[in-house]
């Protein structure tokens, strides 16, 4: 018997074709960056899998040796034009969850706290990435709201439109979900639950175990701009590998 590992779930957010401010380097890495990691992983021994895949490996269904998920939250229109192109070459699945009432919008929500907002995909653009058999769309809600600072029923609402909306648009179920701004608490999982989500990825950090893990309540590992050279993260490269290996598990700690 193989000594299963835990596995890494990457967090993403845009890919920008050229360095952004500093104050952004939490919301991007560039197409350079993804590229160089995705050579990295596959260098390392890595195969990317579905989140469907995920599941019927958690469930006991066959796994690679070295399994990763990738995952982009909130649905950049840069993710078609500059991952897409990668992961196709790579012949590598990834997922990304979608805001279905910002299609076509940006990420507005972001402004209060003094950020420009980034183009979100379009409906056309959206439907080009449904035809591949590389992406899985999954569901961050309707408006991106913080759920664990809603009503129990607003915040229903925003589970159930999100996934209603989706699955019409798609024509297939939307069975995976992230928690906007990793905000969960027990309420709000049970809300995901009965909504009728199988998985639901948060921001905490860590891997997935091979066993007993909460399907509601997955970590990841979050991958971000560090510049080549960073005096402050090392070298860009040497990071990316320490964050998805590392063994570091901060979930209990972030926890309430
Ligand atoms: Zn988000």
């Amino acid at each position: 018997m193989s000594q299963k590992q835990p596995i890494p779930i990457l967090m993403y957010h845009a890919v920008e074709s050229t360095e952004r401010p500093d104050k952004y380097k939490h919301f991007y890495v560039t197409t350079k960056e993804l590229a160089r990691q995705v050579k990295e992983l596959k260098s390392r021994g890595y195969t990317a899998i579905s989140l469907d895949q995920l599941v019927a490996g958690l469930a006991g269904g066959p796994l690679p040796e070295k399994p990763v998920v990738l995952t982009f939250d909130d649905g950049y229109q840069n993710v078609l034009t500059n991952a897409h192109p990668i992961f196709e070459a790579a012949g590598w699945p990834y997922t990304i969850y979608l805001v279905s009432e910002r299609i076509g919008g940006r990420n507005e929500w972001v402004e209060p706290e003094g950020y420009e907002a980034t183009p979100l995909l379009t409906a056309s653009e959206i439907a080009t990435l449904a035809a591949s058999p590389l992406v899985t769309l999954g569901a961050h809600t309707a408006t991106h709201p913080k759920l664990d600072q809603l009503s129990p029923e607003a915040a229903h609402d925003e589970l159930i439109r999100s996934k209603a909306q989706l699955e019409d648009r798609l024509q297939r179920p939307v069975p995976h979900f992230c928690y906007p701004y990793g905000h969960f608490n027990e309420a709000v999982v049970e809300l995901v639950r009965e909504a009728g989500y199988q998985t639901a990825t948060t921001t905490q950090h860590g891997r997935v175990n091979a066993t007993g893990e909460d399907l509601l309540r997955l970590p990841r590992v979050s991958i971000y701009h560090v510049p080549p050279f960073s005096l402050t993260y090392g070298p860009g490269a040497l990071n990316f590998r320490w964050r998805v290996e590392s063994r570091k598990d901060k979930r209990r700690r972030e926890s309430s």
